[in-house]
């Protein structure tokens, strides 16, 4: 499975104007990489996830490095759900990936439950999910780590078949290191990936929290993450393309 670097442009950009100029801009600059480093298509997979609205206009089957995804999911599939969006409705946009359990929807109330019916519903239909997990602040202080990604994994993956469990992706983000400017030490995540490693043998684990070009590196070399979530990075098309053409030059 090829690293997979996921921008998660969160509720931004405000115009879709802006979000095809971004989104072109990433496209340019990736094609640039990719002209200077032959590669880079076998090398890494590069997930651009939006908000919803502007899937339509951003769908892009014919560009083999960069592949769309959502930002969350509903676990029904159709009916009386005001204000949700089904799998297949993204899937029938273009979509490969959807990120789920991210700790911004977690904290306005989604529950690990939620969470595990949406991974089922999205894996039903052949949508691959990068499901989030991370501890807070106050629970990494008070040692429990460990314990509370093992609780979130446990709960998110109830009844999974094996088949299921080996589509996801996994992705580490502590809760304190998102959009704070304060990522975590690539030693202490490669704690927290050793320990994800027990139960994931074969999935794709990517780190995010605070990546940017200056920093991202040791994650993969020291850390051995196979690939980031960006979220504030991923806004600034210069910085994202930086990244980007740092991690492609990388050995994995
Ligand atoms: C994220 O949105 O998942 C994220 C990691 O954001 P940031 O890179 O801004 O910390």
């Amino acid at each position: 499975m090829k690293p997979l670097i996921v921008a998660n442009w969160k509720m931004n950009p405000q115009t879709l104007t802006e979000a095809k100029q971004l989104f072109n801009s990433v496209k340019k600059g990736l094609k640039n990489i990719k002209n200077a480093c032959p590669g880079l298509s076998r090398r890494v997979e590069v997930v651009i996830c939006p908000p919803f609205v502007y899937l339509p206009q951003l769908q892009t089957t014919n560009y083999k490095l960069l592949k769309l995804g959502a930002q969350d999911c509903s676990w029904k599939k159709k009916g009386a759900f005001t204000g949700e969006i089904s799998p297949s409705m993204l899937k029938n946009l273009g979509c490969k990936y959807v990120i789920i359990g991210h700790s911004e929807r977690r904290k306005l109330g989604e529950t690990d439950e939620m969470i595990n019916k949406k991974i089922k519903a999205a894996l039903k239909i052949k949508l691959k999910p990068i499901l989030c997990i991370g501890e807070t602040e106050k629970e990494r202080k008070e040692g429990k780590t460990s314990e509370v990604l093992r609780n979130q994994l446990k709960k998110a993956l109830n009844n999974l078949t094996i088949k299921q469990f080996n589509n996801l992706t996994i992705a580490y983000e502590p809760v304190w290191a998102i959009g704070t400017g304060n990522p975590c030490d690539p030693l202490e995540a490669k704690k927290a990936l050793l320990f994800l490693r027990n139960f994931f043998k074969k999935q794709l684990i990517l780190y995010g929290g605070s990546v940017n070009s200056k920093n991202a590196i040791p994650y993969i070399k020291k850390a051995q993450f196979q690939g980031f979530i960006i979220g504030g990075a991923s806004l600034r098309a210069k910085e994202f393309i930086e990244i980007l053409k740092r991690v492609s030059k990388a050995q994995w």
